[in-house]
Protein backbone atom coordinates (compact mmCIF):
# COMPACT_ATOMS: atom_id res chain seq x y z
CA UNK A 1 0.00 0.00 0.00
CA UNK A 2 1.26 3.50 -0.42
CA UNK A 3 -0.06 6.66 1.44
CA UNK A 4 0.52 10.18 -0.56
CA UNK A 5 1.39 12.53 2.19
CA UNK A 6 3.02 15.34 0.20
CA UNK A 7 6.23 15.86 -0.24
CA UNK A 8 6.19 12.06 0.29
CA UNK A 9 5.16 8.93 -0.97
CA UNK A 10 4.80 6.03 1.90
CA UNK A 11 4.94 2.51 1.03
CA UNK A 12 3.32 0.78 3.60
CA UNK A 13 3.55 -3.03 5.34
CA UNK A 14 0.97 -4.42 7.67
CA UNK A 15 3.36 -6.62 9.89
CA UNK A 16 2.68 -8.74 12.84
CA UNK A 17 4.36 -6.16 15.85
CA UNK A 18 3.13 -4.18 18.36
CA UNK A 19 4.19 -0.68 17.33
CA UNK A 20 4.50 1.63 14.48
CA UNK A 21 8.21 1.77 12.51
CA UNK A 22 8.85 4.71 10.04
CA UNK A 23 12.35 4.11 8.04
CA UNK A 24 14.07 6.52 5.66
CA UNK A 25 15.88 4.49 3.05
CA UNK A 26 19.38 5.97 1.97
CA UNK A 27 17.52 6.79 -1.04
CA UNK A 28 15.29 8.97 1.01
CA UNK A 29 11.95 6.83 0.61
CA UNK A 30 9.81 6.30 3.86
CA UNK A 31 8.88 2.63 4.32
CA UNK A 32 6.19 1.98 7.39
CA UNK A 33 5.21 -1.30 8.88
CA UNK A 34 2.38 -1.13 10.63
CA UNK A 35 0.42 -3.57 13.14
CA UNK A 36 -2.60 -5.25 12.21
CA UNK A 37 -5.27 -3.44 13.79
CA UNK A 38 -3.96 0.03 13.04
CA UNK A 39 -6.33 1.62 10.25
CA UNK A 40 -4.44 3.63 7.06
CA UNK A 41 -5.85 6.78 8.54
CA UNK A 42 -3.90 6.61 11.93
CA UNK A 43 -0.75 5.68 10.48
CA UNK A 44 -1.38 8.62 7.92
CA UNK A 45 -1.70 10.59 11.22
CA UNK A 46 1.15 9.17 12.92
CA UNK A 47 3.33 10.37 9.78
CA UNK A 48 1.24 13.68 9.33
CA UNK A 49 2.52 14.11 13.41
CA UNK A 50 6.06 13.13 13.02
CA UNK A 51 6.56 15.60 9.40
CA UNK A 52 9.53 17.43 10.89
CA UNK A 53 11.07 15.24 12.47
CA UNK A 54 11.00 12.98 9.32
CA UNK A 55 12.19 15.69 7.15
CA UNK A 56 15.03 16.53 9.35
CA UNK A 57 16.45 13.13 9.42
CA UNK A 58 15.76 12.59 5.90
CA UNK A 59 18.32 15.60 5.28
CA UNK A 60 20.57 14.22 7.91
CA UNK A 61 20.80 11.14 5.80
CA UNK A 62 20.97 12.16 2.25
CA UNK A 63 23.84 14.56 3.62
CA UNK A 64 25.52 11.26 5.42
CA UNK A 65 29.14 9.53 3.98
CA UNK A 66 26.83 6.87 3.77
CA UNK A 67 24.96 7.86 0.45
CA UNK A 68 28.13 9.39 -1.48
CA UNK A 69 27.47 6.49 -3.99
CA UNK A 70 30.33 7.87 -6.72
CA UNK A 71 32.62 9.20 -4.41
CA UNK A 72 36.03 8.41 -5.37
CA UNK A 73 37.68 8.19 -2.00
CA UNK A 74 40.09 5.78 -0.22
CA UNK A 75 39.16 5.44 3.54
CA UNK A 76 37.94 9.26 3.35
CA UNK A 77 40.54 10.32 1.52
CA UNK A 78 40.25 11.90 -1.79
CA UNK A 79 43.21 10.34 -4.62
CA UNK A 80 45.07 11.06 -7.70
CA UNK A 81 43.89 9.07 -10.29
CA UNK A 82 46.80 8.15 -13.02
CA UNK A 83 45.86 6.31 -16.67
CA UNK A 84 48.90 4.38 -18.61
CA UNK A 85 48.17 2.67 -21.38
CA UNK A 86 49.36 -0.54 -20.28
CA UNK A 87 49.58 -4.70 -22.28
CA UNK A 88 47.43 -5.82 -19.47
CA UNK A 89 44.01 -4.19 -17.58
CA UNK A 90 44.75 -3.81 -13.68
CA UNK A 91 45.23 -0.98 -11.07
CA UNK A 92 46.47 -0.61 -7.85
CA UNK A 93 47.00 2.04 -5.44
CA UNK A 94 49.24 3.48 -2.84
CA UNK A 95 50.21 6.40 -1.06
CA UNK A 96 47.42 8.57 -2.36
CA UNK A 97 47.89 7.34 -5.95
CA UNK A 98 45.65 5.02 -7.87
CA UNK A 99 47.81 4.39 -11.02
CA UNK A 100 45.12 2.38 -13.52
CA UNK A 101 47.08 0.56 -16.56
CA UNK A 102 44.72 -0.12 -19.29
CA UNK A 103 44.37 -1.58 -22.81
CA UNK A 104 42.34 0.84 -23.93
CA UNK A 105 43.26 4.25 -21.49
CA UNK A 106 40.28 6.51 -23.04
CA UNK A 107 38.01 4.14 -22.20
CA UNK A 108 36.16 5.26 -19.11
CA UNK A 109 34.19 2.20 -18.39
CA UNK A 110 36.88 -0.03 -18.06
CA UNK A 111 38.97 2.75 -15.90
CA UNK A 112 36.07 3.17 -13.87
CA UNK A 113 35.65 -1.08 -13.80
CA UNK A 114 39.50 -1.20 -12.75
CA UNK A 115 39.13 1.38 -10.22
CA UNK A 116 36.31 0.04 -8.71
CA UNK A 117 37.97 -3.38 -8.17
CA UNK A 118 41.25 -1.91 -6.98
CA UNK A 119 38.82 -0.14 -4.37
CA UNK A 120 37.37 -3.27 -3.20
CA UNK A 121 40.78 -5.15 -3.35
CA UNK A 122 41.68 -2.43 -0.77
CA UNK A 123 38.94 -2.90 1.20
CA UNK A 124 39.25 -6.59 1.69
CA UNK A 125 42.68 -6.31 2.29
CA UNK A 126 42.16 -4.21 5.36
CA UNK A 127 39.19 -5.94 6.51
CA UNK A 128 41.20 -9.04 6.76
CA UNK A 129 44.03 -7.26 8.77
CA UNK A 130 41.45 -6.16 11.05
CA UNK A 131 39.49 -9.24 11.54
CA UNK A 132 41.99 -11.04 11.94
CA UNK A 133 43.56 -9.12 14.40
CA UNK A 134 40.07 -8.47 16.59
CA UNK A 135 39.44 -12.42 16.31
CA UNK A 136 42.65 -13.19 17.86
CA UNK A 137 41.66 -11.00 20.30
CA UNK A 138 38.30 -12.39 20.54
CA UNK A 139 39.10 -16.23 20.64
CA UNK A 140 37.75 -16.72 17.77
CA UNK A 141 38.25 -18.19 14.29
CA UNK A 142 37.95 -15.36 11.13
CA UNK A 143 34.38 -16.26 9.70
CA UNK A 144 33.83 -15.47 6.27
CA UNK A 145 33.45 -12.11 5.06
CA UNK A 146 32.32 -10.46 1.72
CA UNK A 147 31.57 -6.91 0.84
CA UNK A 148 28.47 -5.81 -0.53
CA UNK A 149 25.82 -3.00 -1.59
CA UNK A 150 23.67 -2.40 1.67
CA UNK A 151 21.19 0.01 1.85
CA UNK A 152 20.74 0.87 5.97
CA UNK A 153 23.79 -0.88 7.69
CA UNK A 154 27.53 -0.60 7.83
CA UNK A 155 27.44 -4.73 8.13
CA UNK A 156 26.19 -6.96 9.89
CA UNK A 157 26.78 -10.83 10.93
CA UNK A 158 24.52 -13.73 10.35
CA UNK A 159 24.19 -16.53 13.06
CA UNK A 160 22.83 -18.72 10.74
CA UNK A 161 25.56 -18.67 7.74
CA UNK A 162 27.76 -17.34 10.40
CA UNK A 163 29.04 -14.64 7.62
CA UNK A 164 30.18 -11.18 8.27
CA UNK A 165 28.64 -8.65 5.44
CA UNK A 166 30.34 -5.70 5.08
CA UNK A 167 28.68 -2.06 3.36
CA UNK A 168 30.98 -1.22 0.08
CA UNK A 169 30.64 2.27 1.17
CA UNK A 170 33.04 2.17 3.81
CA UNK A 171 35.40 3.07 1.85
CA UNK A 172 34.06 6.78 1.85
CA UNK A 173 34.62 7.07 5.75
CA UNK A 174 38.16 6.96 7.80
CA UNK A 175 39.88 3.46 7.85
CA UNK A 176 39.25 3.53 11.67
CA UNK A 177 35.44 2.78 10.74
CA UNK A 178 36.11 -0.26 9.24
CA UNK A 179 38.01 -1.31 11.77
CA UNK A 180 35.17 -0.94 14.20
CA UNK A 181 32.52 -2.76 12.21
CA UNK A 182 35.20 -5.12 12.42
CA UNK A 183 35.26 -5.51 15.70
CA UNK A 184 31.75 -4.90 16.00
CA UNK A 185 30.54 -7.67 13.95
CA UNK A 186 33.11 -10.21 16.00
CA UNK A 187 31.43 -9.68 18.43
CA UNK A 188 28.08 -10.44 17.83
CA UNK A 189 29.98 -14.28 17.16
CA UNK A 190 29.75 -14.46 21.10
CA UNK A 191 26.69 -12.25 21.79
CA UNK A 192 24.05 -11.85 18.81
CA UNK A 193 22.18 -8.28 20.96
CA UNK A 194 23.67 -5.24 21.52
CA UNK A 195 22.92 -5.85 25.49
CA UNK A 196 25.77 -4.82 28.03
CA UNK A 197 27.32 -7.95 27.79
CA UNK A 198 28.14 -7.19 24.12
CA UNK A 199 29.47 -4.06 25.12
CA UNK A 200 31.83 -5.05 27.77
CA UNK A 201 33.33 -7.29 25.49
CA UNK A 202 33.92 -4.84 22.83
CA UNK A 203 35.36 -2.35 25.01
CA UNK A 204 37.40 -5.10 26.23
CA UNK A 205 38.61 -5.63 22.53
CA UNK A 206 38.61 -2.50 21.03
CA UNK A 207 38.45 0.51 23.92
CA UNK A 208 38.55 3.56 21.52
CA UNK A 209 35.23 2.21 20.08
CA UNK A 210 33.39 5.05 21.43
CA UNK A 211 35.48 7.27 20.26
CA UNK A 212 35.96 5.94 16.39
CA UNK A 213 31.51 5.38 16.48
CA UNK A 214 31.87 9.77 16.16
CA UNK A 215 33.67 9.47 12.82
CA UNK A 216 29.94 8.05 10.95
CA UNK A 217 28.34 10.83 11.58
ZN1 LIG B 1 25.51 -4.95 15.86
Amino acid sequence: MKLQIPPYTVEVTRKKMRSIQLRITLEGDLKMSIPQQISLEEAEEFVRKHLQLITRKREELQNSPLVKKDAQLMFGQPFEVRVIPGETNHAEYADGIMTIYAKAPEDDTITKALMEKCILQMLKERSGMYLRFYAEKLGVEVPDYHFREMKSRWGSYSLKTKRISLNKRLINLDERCLAYVSAHELCHIRHPNHGEEYHRLLDEIMPENREILKLFR
